[in-house]
Parts: C-alpha cells; structure tokens; sequence
C-alpha cells in the first residue's frame, strides 16, 4: 500500500517537481556534463521537498550510467525516526538503482519527502524518472527457524521495553528485545510535554512546592476515580527515584512546566524545553548500546509460549528467520491500540474516522498475545482524545504549549473553556464549537521559551501575523473579536485572575510579543488507556486472579493507573517507573 502510494507521489512529482520541489543543479554540474557518454550526465544535482520537520534538502552525484551517492543535507528530521530513513533510503536507493524502493515504516513522511527531493534532484539532472521505477528484487531465500536464549525477552523497545530491559541488565541478567519496527521508540519518540514526577529534586531546586499525596489525588480526580488506587500510589511514591535514575543514566529533566488537570508544577522536560519523547529515546538507545543489549528490529512477536503454565518464550517473525526467543521471563511492552481503529472502534465505536496521534506500531499486538494466555483487561474501553491536533498531518500540539501561556480560541475569536481542565473535558467543550474544531494561539515570546513551539511554526503548521490584527485576518476569525479576547487574556495574567473561565495555572506569561501565531486543531485518539491487568510488580494478573507465572508487563499495553483519562506527563511517568518495575520483578523472578 505504501509503495502504491509513494509510487503515485513519485510519478506526479515528475510533472510538479520543478514547481512544487525548488530542485536546482549545482554548480559543478557544468564542468561534469561536458563529456556524457551515458545514460546521465554527470554530475552533482540537489533537490529539495517538505519532511517532517521542515524541508529536507538533497544533493544526488549522477555517474554516466548511475546513481553514485545521495548526500543529505542538515535538517530538523526526528532523531531515531526520520533519521532512520535518512541513513537506510539513499543506501536503498543506491544498491537497487531504483526510486521504487520501501517506505521505512514508521518514518513515513521523512521517506516521502526524501523520495520526492531525490526524484526532484534528478529531474533536474534531466533524467527520466519513469526508468527508475523497476521494482526492487525481494529475495527468495527460505526463512531460516532460528532459537535465541536469554534470560529476560523484553517484547517492544518503546520507552517502557528498553528501561525495563536496562535493569534487567543491571540485575545482572541477559537481556534480549524484540523490537517490529526498523527502529525504537513507538509513541515514546512523540512524546513533547514531559514527564510528572512529584516531590523531586528538581522541584526543590526550582523552589516548586508538591506532594506525593497530591500527585495521588489529582491522577484519581483526572482518571474519573476509577484508577487502581495501588498502582496510582506505586507510580506516585516513585516517581521522584526515577526523575534521578533518568539523571543517573544521562538523561536529566530538569525543567518544570504544568499539564491539564495538575494542582502543581510537576512535569518535567528537559532543558530549553525540548521534547521529552525524542531525547529520551536517543538517551536510551544510547544505554542499550553501551550495554550491549541485543535489539532484533523488524521482529515481530506473534504468541507467547507457555510450558506448564509459565510463559517461558515467544514466537517472531524476523526478515530472514522464524524466531523462537525463549526466556525465564517475559516482559511485555509493545504499547498500546491507539493505531488499530479497527480495535479502537470496537471498544469505542463513536471514534471512527478520528484522526491518531501514535505511532503506526500501536496496534495492541500485546494485548492480544497476553489474553490468548488467560490475562485479564481492565479498563479496555477508556480511550482518551487529546484536544489539540492539527488534523492534516496528526500532528499533536504539546499541552505543554498551554501550560506555558498559550491559549484556545473558537472561529469567532473567542475562548470557550479553562484551557487546561482536562483532555477529556477540553476536547467536549471543542467538539461544541461552530465546526467542532479550534485554534491554538500562541505568541514568539512563547516560541524563545519552548523549543517545541518554535518547531511547530517550523513545520508550517501556524498561520502567523505581525499584529494580532494582521493574525485575524490569515484566520478569517473577527480581527475586534480576537483582539479584545487576547486583551482581556493578557490582563488576566497581569491580575492572576481569570473572571471568564477561572483558568489559574499556565499564567505567568501573556501574549504581547509578535508575531503572533495560531494552530488550527481539533481532537484526535491519543491514548489507551486500558489493558493488561498488573499490580505493582508489575506481574500480569490471569482469570484465576493469580500473576500469570513468567508474564511481567509495563507502559500503554497496561491498564488501571490512568483510569477513564489520562493527565499529561502521567505516561511517560509510567514507562520509567514501571518499566525500571518490570526489569527489577523479572530479574528476581530469573533468580527463583
Ligand atoms: P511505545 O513507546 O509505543 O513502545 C511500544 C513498542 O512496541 C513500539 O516500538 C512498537 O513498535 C513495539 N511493538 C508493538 N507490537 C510489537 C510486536 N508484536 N512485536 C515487537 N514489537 C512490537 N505521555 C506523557 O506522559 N507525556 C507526553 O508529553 C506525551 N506526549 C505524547 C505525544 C504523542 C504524540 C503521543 C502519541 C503520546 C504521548 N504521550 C505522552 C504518551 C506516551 O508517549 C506513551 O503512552 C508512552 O510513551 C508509551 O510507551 P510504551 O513504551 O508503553 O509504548
């Protein structure tokens, strides 16, 4: 379907390109043509087109008769995602001397736009693309069975798989992954906000004030009450001993900012307000190196195995082998089913046609593979819908970005709610709007505060405005409207009082600083909340109630600390505390 798809992009690009994709020869291309003996001219070409991040620029060295070298400039590309694709296409590309080459699951839009600046470097270079698009040759060569032993097989390296895999490697255990994607990190890598943690050392550092028993009572507030009391206290009591193991392995937090439904300042990111998802990832993958720890990528586990009741290994299917990996423990981690509508919308029919936030390898592999062994689910049917996503291209907008001052406006230019009420509650009052849809609005002193800001103006997402006034009319939203709404915000902060909607947190900065800009989003499905039943040690709970012997698991594939929503920062609390949970409990449990 992929390939269909970027087929059909490659063969319009050939007639856009030279409009749509600013392809350019460089200079040494003149020199190198004069003696073309070839089917091309030789010589140096670039290429430019839309990635992820901005735009990704190419330059193609053209031989007589090939493809020599693909050479990718600097760009905004997300670091174990995008960069992914930028390191395996041009290879692919190269061996195969074909633009028919596979998308890398996962890093879609980075391949897409890799693909189009290379087809647009070489129309430039005059070349026919249509002769480049010669199927790429899959081997033939049987699938060879294979058995790899270990200790601990950790079973997806999001967030949750690879902490909990580093500790089980600190217990001193062999430790292998199993991961489906060409690449780590699954929703983690998206990840923007931060993480919660309460009464930790860098709230006392910043003099912030917090409690444990208030991080306690908000989760509950926030997940409707209907959270596992045990493991919401697990997570909470915890949760400051892993803000400092993150800083023991090389990954400090030490910035604060608020999310929906939070009493303090608890969320913590790392400094210059970076992205929490994509500096963790490369934190870990960077541990998981230095501890040599196995990773089997484009592996995907297909069924637990038990031997008399204990689930002692698993079956996977690699690119070249057929995988039995058996272990003394086995710790699930594949995430959750935020990109399997078709599961989504049983539990949850009235989704359909939402838009997601996740990550293509969220499709709830485990929760399957563990209920075929007798484990319970809990929970299964509360499905979160974050509030701001900007429907085009799934993008979420960090709530983070309204925990920093920004703002929510409806197509009359008015606020509508407490911004930061949460997810579930401000996604309600969103789908009541004229359109059901909203606009995020923001301002540049927000943008020199928050690097993710700045990256969503980068990706073009915003429409943007010198004045507020000049920022109404790009929104066709009433120019006195918007600006009596951001005058009235602004003295809402001057006073600390927020009359409209009592909005008293994310209030420290106004919006006075142009440009001004505005994000145009609406809900899409964002989190699982439900899924496999565990209690704080993390054990997976079968039908009779008992740990079903063997079977640990951690993050989304879980149910019952979030209950019916999820606070922000709260998930990525969750893979580091439960996962480091996961990797302790499955150690112990080798040395039975
Ligand atoms: P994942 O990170 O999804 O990892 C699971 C891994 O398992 C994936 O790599 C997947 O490919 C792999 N896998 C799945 N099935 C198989 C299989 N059969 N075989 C092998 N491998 C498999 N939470 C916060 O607390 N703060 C935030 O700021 C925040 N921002 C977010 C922003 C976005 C856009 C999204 C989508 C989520 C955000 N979250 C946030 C939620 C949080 O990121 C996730 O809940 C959490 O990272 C999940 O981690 P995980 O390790 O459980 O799963």
């Amino acid at each position: 379907m992929m390939n269909k798809l970027l087929s059909l992009l490659l063969v319009l690009a050939l007639g856009l390109t030279m409009v749509a994709c600013n392809a350019a020869p460089s200079s040494n291309q003149s020199a190198a043509s004069a003696a073309t003996t070839g089917k091309y001219t030789p010589g140096a070409y670039e290429g430019t087109a839309k990635g992820y991040g901005g735009d990704l620029k190419v330059t193609v060295t053209l031989g007589d008769n090939q493809i020599e070298k693909i050479e990718v400039a600097e760009n905004k590309e997300t670091a174990g995602v995008g960069s992914v694709a930028i390191e395996k296409l041009p290879t692919a590309i190269i061996a195969n001397q074909s633009l028919a080459v596979d998308a890398v699951a996962g890093a879609t839009v980075t391949s897409k736009g890799l693909l189009e600046a290379v087809t647009a470097a070489l129309v430039s270079a005059g070349v026919d693309i249509n002769t480049l698009q010669a199927p790429v040759e899959k081997s033939a060569v049987e699938k060879r069975a294979e058995t790899v032993e270990a200790d601990v097989v950790v079973i997806g390296a999001g967030g949750a798989g690879m902490v909990a895999a580093l500790e089980a490697k600190a217990a001193g255990k062999n430790v292998v992954i199993i991961e489906k994607m060409a690449m780590a990190g699954g929703n983690t890598v998206k990840a923007t906000g931060g993480m919660n943690a309460a009464a930790t050392s860098v709230q006392k550092e910043l003099k912030v004030e917090d409690s444990v028993k208030t991080f306690i009572d908000d989760t509950m507030e926030g997940g409707h009450n209907i959270n596992n009391l045990e493991l919401v206290t697990a997570l909470a009591e915890r949760s400051a001993g892993a803000i400092d193991w993150l800083a023991s392995i090389g990954a400090p937090l030490p910035e604060l900012t608020i999310s929906g439904g939070a009493t303090n300042k608890r969320t913590h990111r790392p400094e210059g307000g970076s992205a929490v998802g994509s500096y963790l990832v490369e934190k870990f993958v960077q541990n998981i190196e230095k501890n040599e720890i196995p990773v089997y990528y484009n592996t995907k586990a297909t069924e637990l195995v038990l031997s008399d009741g204990a689930v002692t290994g698993v079956k996977a299917e690699g690119e070249e082998a057929d995988y039995l990996f058996t272990g003394k423990a086995i710790i699930m981690a594949t995430g959750g089913f935020g990109a399997n509508e078709e599961m989504y919308t049983k539990y949850k029919p009235e989704l359909k046609g939402f838009v997601t936030t996740n990550a293509p390898g969220a499709t709830g592999d485990g929760i399957i593979m563990a209920e075929a062994v007798g484990a319970q689910l809990v929970d299964i049917d509360q499905i979160q819908i974050h509030p701001t996503v900007h429907q085009a291209t799934s993008i979420m907008l960090t709530e983070g970005l309204r925990g920093d001052g920004a703002i929510l406006v409806n197509q009359s230019g008015e606020r509508f709610i407490n911004e930061l009420k949460t997810r579930d509650v401000v996604s309600a009052a969103e789908i009541a709007q004229e359109g059901g849809y909203a606009y995020v609005i923001f301002d540049q002193g927000l943008c020199d505060r928050v690097k993710a800001a700045a990256g969503y103006v980068e990706k073009g997402l915003a429409v943007q405005g010198d004045t507020v006034e000049a920022l109404a009319e790009q929104m066709k939203v009433p120019s006195e409207t918007l600006s009596a709404t951001l005058k009235s915000w602004n003295k809402a902060v001057a006073d600390k009082k927020d009359e409209a909607f009592g909005r008293d947190t994310g209030m420290e900065y106004d919006l006075s600083k142009g440009p001004f800009y505005a994000v145009q989003i609406a809900p899409g499905v964002h989190h699982t909340m439900g899924g496999l039943k565990i209690d704080v040690d993390t054990h997976v709970i079968g039908a009779s109630g008992e740990p079903i012997p063997g079977l640990f698991a951690a993050g989304e594939v879980t149910g019952g600390i979030h209950g019916g929503n999820r606070l922000g920062g709260n998930a990525v609390a969750d893979i580091v505390i439960f996962g480091r949970q996961a990797g302790q409990s499955a150690a112990a449990y080798c040395d039975k």
